[in-house]
């Protein structure tokens, strides 16, 4: 049951060969036992999960529940809920408890899952390794000296050791996609606007998008289908026609064109990436799909561009934590300015400190222009490239990041090797993009990686149909960490 997919618990809860109940101890004895090791949850509260379960076993005697009655799901802890505090990884809000569950909430609730815990993350989801979480950093379960990447790290290594069916996580710049390729999983970044915002604490609100993370694009599928909707309370939530995200699944891929950006197999892609990432998209060619070579040619510019703009929306955002309307307070203070100083000193750790002094200095007057103006005028230049390629193209691959696992502490003093990381997954948020990463292989020390399909705005039927084609012919999705064995 552990190991299982959506599909094969929605078959034996329906059979009755197992009850909600058990199912959910059956994960919550797993979370019990790993992860004190792994740290992939801030909070989880059998009391809580196991009500829920409850509930969903006499909704289904009652012969009542939705599509996913009875599954435990893993939240990253930035969504807000009622039932347990969300603490998006500062000691900011460390004590918080919303007052309202966000629409990603309420949607799978709708669904009939259960709540399982809430998962470690960067703070404030800023980060690539999930060492700014205030919480401790979360380990990688393929070595647990290695970083899981982040920030919905704690989502990827839920999922990745099997403490957690599926999870949700976001993406801002690859938040989603850099840690499922570090743990061996997959993960949607949704195009921007499909997925609510609402009670998702914001990072950079241009940016970030919600999505599913699971260990097979026909979870993602089926997760997709329940966290896609319109949703009044934010005003960037698209009122489009439900779809089904898993009707593409079984299109064959004779005549798919696949572009391959030559900005995405330079220098600086470890070698163990760069030949399996190249093996995947053989396998795509030995099945009809034909490769077309496309430009990216601002793509380069993709992670200087986000580090203007992420910081600037960031200072924005986080000047609500001012210790006078929820979270942290410093204790001792002279007047009110000196009170917001300490809070805020207090409350953020230095990689979001680090952020909001850049955001506020590149919105300042006098440098506004210079950085803040000519980023968004860069930003639409990559998104055009993106579109210019789409015409020759379907879909566009390359790999999820360029390197595999890193030890922990490797990058956490040099920032800008820190930003590397999602050079190949910030270009698609900065245009709207969807993207999404599939395992495809393993380096030579056995680490996964990852491979990224990218697809023009509202292409997740067709980007998940590729991906399970793949999944159908191989089992890299399948395999499960050494260290954390079923
Ligand atoms: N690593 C990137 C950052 O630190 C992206 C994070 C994200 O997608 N939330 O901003």
């Amino acid at each position: 049951m552990l190991d299982s997919g959506l599909s094969e618990l929605q078959a034996a809860l329906a059979a009755k060969k197992i009850s909600s109940v058990e199912l959910t101890r059956l994960f919550l004895e797993r979370i019990g036992r790993l992860d004190g090791r792994l740290n992939a949850f801030i909070t989880v509260d059998e009391g809580v999960s196991l009500a829920q379960a409850r509930a969903a076993d006499e909704a289904r005697a009652r012969g009542e529940g939705g599509p996913l009655a009875g599954i435990p799901v893993a939240h990253k802890d930035i969504y807000c809920t009622r039932a347990l505090r969300t603490t998006c990884g500062s000691r900011m809000l460390e004590n918080y408890t919303s007052p309202y569950d966000a629409h990603v909430i309420e949607q799978f609730e709708r669904a009939g899952a259960v709540l399982l815990g809430k998962t470690n993350m960067d703070e404030f989801a800023m980060g690539s390794s999930n060492e700014t979480s205030h919480f401790g950093p979360v380990r990688n379960p393929w070595n647990s000296g290695l970083v899981p990447g982040g920030s919905s790290g704690g989502s990827a290594v839920a999922v990745a050791a099997r403490m957690a069916p599926v999870a949700t996580g976001t993406d801002t710049g690859g938040s989603i996609r850099q840690p499922a390729a570090l743990t061996g999983v997959c993960g949607l970044k949704p195009t921007y606007g499909l997925v609510s915002r609402y009670g998702m604490v914001a990072f950079a609100s241009s940016l970030d998008q919600g999505g599913p993370m699971a260990k097979s694009a026909a979870d993602l599928a089926l997760l997709m289908n329940v966290m896609v909707g319109h949703d009044a309370r934010d005003s960037t939530s698209l009122p489009r026609p439900k779809e089904d995200y898993a009707r593409a699944l079984e299109l064959p891929l004779a005549g798919l064109r696949i572009g391959l950006p030559k900005e995405y197999f330079g220098k600086g892609v470890e070698p163990g990436v760069r030949q399996c990432v190249r093996a995947a998209i053989d396998w795509y060619e030995r099945r009809g799909a034909r490769t077309v070579p496309v430009e990216l040619p601002h793509a380069a510019l993709a992670v200087p561009v986000y580090y203007v703009l992420a910081p600037a929306e960031a200072s924005s955002n986080l000047s609500r934590f001012d210790g006078v309307r929820y979270g942290h307070r410093a204790a001792q203070y002279e007047d009110l300015n000196d009170m917001y100083c300490r809070t805020r000193a207090e409350g953020f750790g230095a990689e979001v400190q680090r952020r909001i002094l850049v955001g506020t200095y590149v919105l300042s007057h006098g440098y506004y222009d210079a950085y803040y103006l000519k980023a968004q005028k860069v930003r639409r230049l990559i998104a055009r490239d993106f579109a210019a390629a789409f015409r020759l193209c379907d879909l566009i691959m390359g790999p999820t990041s360029p390197g595999t696992a890193f030890p922990l502490g490797a990058k956490t003093d040099d920032p800008v090797q820190m930003y590397l990381n999602d050079i190949f997954t910030i270009p698609a948020p900065l245009a709207g993009l969807p993207g999404l990463s599939i395992p495809c292989g393993f380096d030579a020390r056995g680490l996964p990686v990852g491979l990224q399909i990218m697809g023009d705005h509202f292409a997740e039927a067709r980007m998940l149909g590729a991906a399970h084609q793949y999944q159908r012919d191989t089992d890299w999705h399948r395999r499960a960490p050494k260290e954390t064995p079923l």
